[in-house]
């Protein structure tokens, strides 16, 4: 159990977990805007039913960060 509890961010075309919808706006939430977590997120939202959901920022992903740098194997 380490840096993130949240989800890696998921682009511009996330599938809702809700209804399957692909497609979500994004909200960026700075740590304190209440939500679950009392932290930094990205606030996804559906576009088709409104689900809400959360998702880490690029910043607390770093793996994510690393990979579209081009690391190629
Ligand atoms: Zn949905």
């Amino acid at each position: 159990m380490a840096a993130s509890d949240l989800p890696p961010f998921s682009g511009d075309d996330p599938t809702c977990p809700n209804c399957g919808n692909v497609g979500a706006y994004t909200t960026h939430r700075l740590r304190g805007t209440s939500f679950k977590q009392g932290r930094e997120h990205l606030e996804r939202s559906c576009r088709r039913c409104n689900y809400e959901w959360a998702e880490a920022t690029i910043d607390n992903a770093p793996a994510l960060a690393s990979q579209q740098s081009g690391e190629a194997s």
